[in-house]
């Protein structure tokens, strides 16, 4: 299939790691991470992919995906969606015969992502700022093979979370991720509020900074 060489996107890099989060945990992936986001999460933790990066083509950003030979390729940010061609992107990554998974902020539709595409939401608790922004009609599109996350700060964003995926009746629709906030929650205490509340979750570590802590490509 030939791509449109006019099509471009803004790529803030392209790096080859294991995967840090997710249920992909571990797996040899290459990272497309795609420059901007509207959201302005107080913890957010790649302010560098708000801004800068380089326009590729479709086909050189494919290119530079397989000079990897890998399975697994996640599409990330900022904000991928942000960016329209993202969906092509996702599309010609998916024919090119890779397991595809995005990560989003949960702000931006994604029932026009490929379906073949496992789709890694966010929803955004109160201590991002950024909560107001969550565009709620995609808990309704979750499959099995999407998972959706929850950054969580505190307490208040726990209980938060708790009351979201009972409102919402979350439990079972797809794996449900929690992640601390690094130097805001320890790993250990989210773990006992979990455990306490018998919560159908999964904790998540970021493998990545265990391993290379904030080593840029990583
Ligand atoms: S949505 Fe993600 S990339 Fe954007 S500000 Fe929030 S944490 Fe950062």
């Amino acid at each position: 299939m030939r791509h449109n060489k006019a099509l471009t996107l803004r790529i803030s890099e392209i790096f080859y790691s294991l995967q840090g989060e997710t249920t992909r945990v571990g797996l040899p992936t290459v990272f497309v991470r795609l420059t901007g986001c509207p959201l302005r999460c107080s913890w957010c933790d790649t302010t560098y992919a708000f801004t800068g990066g380089r326009t590729l083509s479709l086909e050189e950003i494919l290119a530079q995906v397989a000079a990897y030979t890998p399975r697994y390729v996640c599409v990330t940010g900022g904000e991928p969606l942000a960016q329209k061609n993202c969906l092509k992107l996702l599309t010609a990554l998916c024919d090119a015969g890779y397991d595809v998974s995005l990560e989003t902020s949960g702000a931006l539709p994604v029932g026009e992502v490929d379906a073949r595409v496992s789709r890694i939401v966010d929803l955004k608790p109160p201590s991002s700022g950024e909560s107001t922004k969550n565009y709620w009609e995609n808990l309704r599109l979750l499959r099995q093979d999407d998972e959706l996350k929850f950054v969580i700060a505190d307490r208040a964003d726990y209980d938060w979370m708790r009351r979201i995926i009972v409102e919402h009746q979350l439990a079972g629709c797809c794996p449900i991720l929690l992640s601390p906030v690094q130097n805001m929650l320890s790993p250990q205490t989210l773990a006992e509020w979990i455990l306490a509340d018998r919560l159908p979750v999964r904790l998540q570590v970021q493998l990545h900074r265990l391993l290379w802590g904030e080593a840029p490509g990583k």
